[in-house]
């Protein structure tokens, strides 16, 4: 069963095409300081390597701003500008070669600095990204809807959205962020029915790995799973780069997009012979790196193992004093246990690697 996305317009963010004829997009953000322009790019560097494809930097002033183009310079994927409130420090994030903004026009000071960015953005064929938070809803709609309720944040975003309109700018596309997990899904699904330009998902302030993966599944999963959601981002307080590890996971669950290894391991029973939680990680961390989307089980027993696995294009399966390796649950190589096992498996590995790319 695949997926029926939602019909989106297809939108423009330097090289990336965006919209439901494209794929989901994997997006991040940096939490280095972006006037510190190696921290910047190394960091970015490390989310390309774990499967970002789109990264927004906080802009918070000139030399913020003039960092860009030395950032640009360096990285491989597109490059959004995070401004508040500031229209001169959006115009010069354009002027220095960013590839989207994201501003909400009607917090910058009225509609001579409207006039200035969006000119600036069509002049550098630039992107715009509305992005409604709960917590920066304008006081007149907290009024009328008596709170940061689903229909104030999406009237919110299409009186920004109404700002570029009038000016002739359709490149952009919309976030409606939330911490509660189903106050998201339904300002997203309330949004998804009065518009069609892309929309950017997220959970906010979703909290450490382990919570905010759960909070980001569930509120992402949902959204993604009713076709809505064009880019995304698992905001997590932790590493921005296990951001990545998180969004794959759940891109390849829905069946959207498939990218490195699924790793298959057994919750482990009364039959577990060996060290199982240890070899998931040993085995995990010797495929850092893999690109290719496949199915690596890592199993407790060799009697149960390959036929619980047998889905998984190749696996290992620890016993007492030996092992084995299968692929496609027939057994392929019996091995002593120990460091010889994990050798063994990652030679048997890297055959069926270069096996597939023939
Ligand atoms: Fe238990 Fe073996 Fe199944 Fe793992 S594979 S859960 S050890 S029976």
């Amino acid at each position: 069963m695949s997926l029926e996305r939602r019909k989106t317009r297809e939108v423009t963010v330097g090289a990336l095409k965006i919209g439901s004829e494209h794929p989901v997009v994997v997006q991040s953000m940096t939490n280095t300081d972006t006037r510190d322009v190696e921290s910047t790019v190394a960091q970015i560097e490390e989310l390309v390597a774990a499967g970002c494809e789109l990264v927004r930097v906080a802009v918070l002033d000139e030399q913020a701003a003039w960092a860009i183009s030395r950032i640009k310079d360096q990285i491989s994927i597109p490059l959004i500008a995070d401004i508040h409130f500031d229209h001169r420090l959006a115009i010069k994030s354009l002027e220095a070669g960013v590839d989207a903004l994201r501003i909400n026009p009607g917090n910058i000071g009225g509609e001579k600095n409207v006039d200035k960015v969006v000119d600036a953005a069509k002049a550098h064929n630039a992107a715009i990204r509305v992005g409604v938070n709960s917590g920066s809803v304008e006081r007149a709609l907290l009024d009328k809807f008596g709170g940061p309720t689903p229909e104030a944040m999406v009237e919110s975003a299409m009186q920004h959205v109404a700002m570029l309109e009038k000016r002739k700018f359709y490149n952009t596309k919309i976030s409606l962020k939330s911490s509660s997990v189903l106050h998201t899904i339904d300002s997203y699904r309330l949004l998804a029915e009065k518009c069609d330009y892309p929309l950017h998902i997220g959970v906010t302030e979703a909290g450490t790995l382990l919570r905010g993966a759960i909070k980001s599944s569930v509120g992402l999963g949902v959204l993604l799973w009713q076709g809505i959601g064009d880019t995304l981002r698992v905001s997590l307080t932790d590493d921005p780069v296990q951001e990545m590890t998180v969004a794959w996971e759940l891109l390849r669950s829905l069946g959207l997009r498939h990218r490195g290894p699924e790793i298959i391991s057994c919750p482990t029973c009364g039959r577990t012979e060996i060290g199982l939680i240890n070899l998931v990680e040993v085995v995990e961390k010797r495929l850092e790196g893999v690109v290719d989307p496949i199915k690596v089980a890592v199993m407790g027993c060799v009697v149960n193992g390959p036929g619980e696995a047998r889905e998984a294009d190749i696996g290992i399966a620890g016993g007492r004093d030996k092992g084995i390796i299968f692929r496609k649950g027939k057994v392929i190589r019996t091995v002593k246990g120990g460091a010889n096992l994990l050798n063994a498996f990652m030679e048997e590995l890297d055959k069926f690697l270069i096996e597939r790319n023939k």
